[in-house]
């Protein structure tokens, strides 16, 4: 008999909940990250007593019940509320796209006059039925004015490609409104975990063993010997030895800065729109708990081009790699005694409620309960 029923790659949100559940159901586990730490990228650091998201900003908001109740079992959440900010040639608007930005933009007060004033602003672009990139979706969505000063350098930026060069899905995922309301999520559940998504990684991991500083390929062999099944959560192109060459990803850079002085930017989170800017947004970890420490500390969150050895943040989901990522996901299907799971190993845009879900969905397969 093997140690464990177990071998988790990756002690990520995705690993640490299905390891919960397999533990649940009498499974021994083994949880190995090359990272020194676990938690992938929800891992907060603490820098003198402010929670640092290391690896950039994380808001839990959740419309599924099931997983609110879940993460809740863990951890129990504040009363944060994600209403970020856009700094655009001097001026600051309130985000998501609603009437506290129409106002200041375009002087109007009323929901009716600013439906009005973006009928016009969409012009011609109302009519294009299927927009078939993002540039076309988002002219669609709210017309030129909040095209140029909110998304196009923004995006361009934070992609580095043309917006007519990439999924207009992505834009989908903005909110849009014609009330007074600068909550950036819809769903009903939204905060933080008190005392950090540490907290939540360490209630979901108890009871499993854990190596860190252990990179998977570094020792294949001796790490599959020790499990009847392996759990994946890496990049599912590097499983396979890029066989069929490489997914595309899009990497970040964070610049941490503890400052002396208690508040930098009055908010959480400041997104920076002009291409002016190298950064895409700055963090201020304090407003996440409410802090009231004499300093502070902000990071400033750089896009970059993504290259073998630095962190795969993002999926490129266009056609290009959703071809390949289906040829990958063939050579999957042919391992019955490995699962591939979470943000990287499907290759999917997952926030951490769809994680947590699909973990879940994955142990009541893996488990029959
Ligand atoms: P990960 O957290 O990436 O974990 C994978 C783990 O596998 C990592 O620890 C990695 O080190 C390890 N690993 C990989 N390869 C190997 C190997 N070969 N050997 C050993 N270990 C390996 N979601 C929200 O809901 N709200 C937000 O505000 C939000 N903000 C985000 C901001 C950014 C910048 C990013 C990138 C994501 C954000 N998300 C947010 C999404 C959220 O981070 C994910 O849903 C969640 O962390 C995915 O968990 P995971 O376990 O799938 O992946
Ligand atoms: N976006 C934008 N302007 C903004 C914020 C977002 O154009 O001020 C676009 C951008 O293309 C980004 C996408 O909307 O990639 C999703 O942004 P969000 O902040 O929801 O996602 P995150 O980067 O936090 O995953």
């Amino acid at each position: 008999m093997k140690k464990y029923d177990y071998l988790i790659v990756g002690g990520g949100l995705f690993g640490a909940v299905f390891a919960h559940q397999a533990m649940a159901s009498g499974k021994r586990c083994l949880i190995i990250d090359k990272r020194p730490h676990i938690g992938g990228n929800i891992y907060c650091e603490e820098v003198d007593g402010i929670r640092v998201h290391k690896y950039g900003a994380h808001i839990f908001h959740t419309d599924n019940k099931e997983v609110w109740d879940y993460v809740n079992r863990f951890v129990e959440f504040n009363r944060y509320t994600n209403s970020p900010l856009a700094y655009y040639k001097g001026v600051l608007y309130n985000l998501p796209f609603n009437m506290n930005t129409f106002s200041k933009l375009w002087e109007v007060n009323t929901p009716a006059e600013a439906k009005a004033k973006i009928e016009e602003q969409r012009g011609e672009y109302a009519d294009i039925e299927c927009p078939a990139n993002l540039e076309e979706q988002a002219l669609k969505l709210c017309g030129k004015d909040i095209y140029e000063i909110f998304i196009k350098e923004y995006t361009e930026k934070q992609w580095g490609r043309s917006a007519t060069e990439l999924p207009a899905f992505i834009i989908k995922r903005i909110p849009f409104r014609f009330t007074y309301d600068n909550n950036y999520f819809n769903d009903g559940y939204q905060g933080i975990p008190k005392g950090g998504y540490n907290v939540l990684i360490q209630g979901l991991t108890e009871g499993a063993d854990v190596l860190l500083n252990t990179d998977y390929f570094k020792s294949r062999a001796e790490l599959d010997a020790l499990a009847d099944h392996v759990l994946y959560t890496g990049c599912i192109d590097e499983f396979f030895d890029f066989k069929y060459g490489h997914l595309e990803y899009r990497s970040l850079r964070f610049e941490h800065e503890l400052m002396n002085i208690s508040d930098f930017q009055g908010n959480a989170v400041v997104n920076y729109n002009e291409r002016a800017f190298p950064y895409t947004r700055i963090i201020e970890h304090k407003h996440f708990e409410f802090g009231c420490q004499p300093h502070t500390v902000i990071t400033r969150e750089f896009p970059s081009d993504f290259f073998v050895g630095c962190e795969p943040y993002y999926p490129v989901n266009d056609a290009t790699n959703t071809v390949l990522l289906n040829r990958y996901k063939k050579l999957a299907e042919e391992l019955p005694n490995v699962l591939f799971g979470g943000r990287l190993a499907q290759y999917a845009y997952f926030d951490m409620d769809d994680t947590v879900a699909a973990a879940l969905d994955m142990a009541r397969n893996s488990f029959k309960y």
